[in-house]
């Protein structure tokens, strides 16, 4: 099962690798919070594909630095911090919300410096979420809500299509399309029509959180 709405995969260009920007955790980068990753094996092989030119980046290391103190955004999602209406508060208390947007201004440059196509970021990040991200208000039970972090969102904003590690159906297809030997899985789904996504926020009673992602 796929996503509903527009297809978030560019063609794959005439000539000249396909460029793409990537969250650097889940190409092992050791850039999270307290210095994780969360490599992908199906973003890893897309990436090392000789028909795609991956940009790695992590907009909360560029401008936060690694180990950071976990954060969430407070009273909104990325949109609403990009329009100064929420505020990303790490757990000591702290208003991070000009370093995460000054990080997402640095990968949308990135994203123009590279003519890039496509973002495939972690999700559940404040930064990089583009299905779920935590929220704020819940802290320390962490709830969750629908929507994208502020790097996403700001992408999003300019129109470049974000998709994410747990986005099976898109990441698979896009292998299939590079790799004539590879054969996507006809049952996969994107995030958004997992059985977890489908009865937390589409459903009227949610179930217990299955994200496990820290950052
Ligand atoms: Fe960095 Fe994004 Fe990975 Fe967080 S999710 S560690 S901000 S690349």
């Amino acid at each position: 099962m796929n996503r509903t709405g527009p297809d978030p995969l560019p063609p794959l260009p005439d000539s000249g690798p396909l460029s793409i920007v990537v969250s650097a955790c889940l190409l092992g980068q050791p850039v999270g919070y307290d210095g994780s990753s969360w490599p992908s094996d199906l973003v890893g092989r897309i990436a090392a594909d000789p028909r795609v030119a991956a940009h790695p980046f992590c907009p909360e290391t560029h401008t936060l630095g690694v180990p950071r103190r976990w954060m969430t955004i407070h009273d909104g999602d990325g949109f609403a911090v990009l329009e100064r209406r929420a505020r990303v508060v790490n757990v000591d208390g702290e208003d991070l919300s000009d370093a995460f947007i000054a990080g997402a201004e640095a990968l949308l440059a990135l994203v123009r410096e590279h003519d890039a196509r496509l973002a495939i970021l972690t999700d559940i990040s404040p930064m990089c979420g583009s299905a779920v991200i935590y929220r704020g208000e819940a802290l320390p039970e962490r709830d969750y809500q629908a929507s994208s972090g502020v790097a996403a969102a700001l992408l999003r904003r300019h129109g470049i299509p974000v998709i994410s590690q747990r986005d099976t159906a898109s990441l698979e297809r896009l292998l299939g399309q590079l790799d004539p030997g590879f054969t996507p899985d006809p049952d996969a789904y994107d995030y958004v029509a997992s059985p977890w996504y489908v009865q937390t926020f589409l459903e009227p009673a949610p179930p217990s959180p299955e994200p496990v992602f820290e950052e």
